[in-house]
């Protein structure tokens, strides 16, 4: 469902120009659960931003869904990403002036989603904040957030999930039961993901783990 091919990516030029991605070749099958795993500086965050097409690479192209990322205009790649993508952050990046119903349900009139009301009442619900639905981000805890934003992800039940280390502003606890629900999610659906993480045992959670070392896949 995605062909990553040949993927280059740099930062700044001249003497302080850093090679984040040396030319990465990646296919990721329908339902697969990806951990994408390697040092801090390693370029995953650079790397999940290319392949959500929320970043421009220098070469290479990226295929999902037999679409090529390169080849859409700004307008046609958001309504792509609407329609086939979640993403989840480590920061949450939730829209601080919107409810948490407010922000789950974004998505789905973006796509003019008929049903909007009555899905977003339902992942609400199901990642067991209802009783938070009518307050801010800013009202609710670091865990809460994340799971507003794994609803709000998952609500237009998009073809792949991204997932940058959802679990890495959070204490222990906490993310141990964000990560449950997003796997339970995930599974639930059958929902293709691309897992940034450094925590082994949650990488081995997942179908297949791959490692970035020095801007190549090893
Ligand atoms: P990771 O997520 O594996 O920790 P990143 O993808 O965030 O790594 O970063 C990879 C490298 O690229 C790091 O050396 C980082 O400093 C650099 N980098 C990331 N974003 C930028 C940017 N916008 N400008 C310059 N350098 C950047
Ligand atoms: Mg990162």
């Amino acid at each position: 469902m995605m062909n990553v091919i040949n993927v280059k990516k740099s930062y700044g030029h001249g003497p302080s120009k850093v090679e984040v991605l040396k030319g990465i070749n990646l296919k990721i099958a329908s339902g697969e659960t990806l951990a994408l795993v390697g040092k801090s500086g390693s370029g995953k965050s650079t790397l999940l931003s290319l392949m959500a097409g929320l970043d421009q690479m220098e070469t290479g192209e990226i295929w999902i869904q037999g679409k090529c990322l390169n080849q859409l205009s700004e307008n046609e790649l958001t309504l792509f990403r609407a329609k086939n993508m979640g993403i989840v952050f480590q920061q949450f990046h939730l829209v601080s002036t919107l409810t948490a119903f407010e922000n789950v349900i974004l998505p789905l009139n973006l796509l003019k989603d008929p049903n909007a009301k009555v899905i977003a009442n339902k992942l609400i619900d199901h990642v067991g904040l209802s009783h938070r639905s009518h307050h801010l981000p800013s009202e609710l805890s670091g865990g809460e957030c994340q799971r507003v934003a794994i609803a709000r992800a998952l609500s237009t039940s998009p073809k792949i999930l991204f997932a940058d280390e959802p679990s890495g502003n959070l204490d222990e606890e906490t993310g141990a039961k964000v990560m449950d629900l997003l796997f339970k999610m995930v599974g639930e659906t059958g929902t293709t993901m691309v897992l940034v993480t450094h925590d082994p045992d949650l990488a081995k959670r997942c179908s297949r783990i791959i490692h970035l070392e020095h801007g190549s896949l090893v």
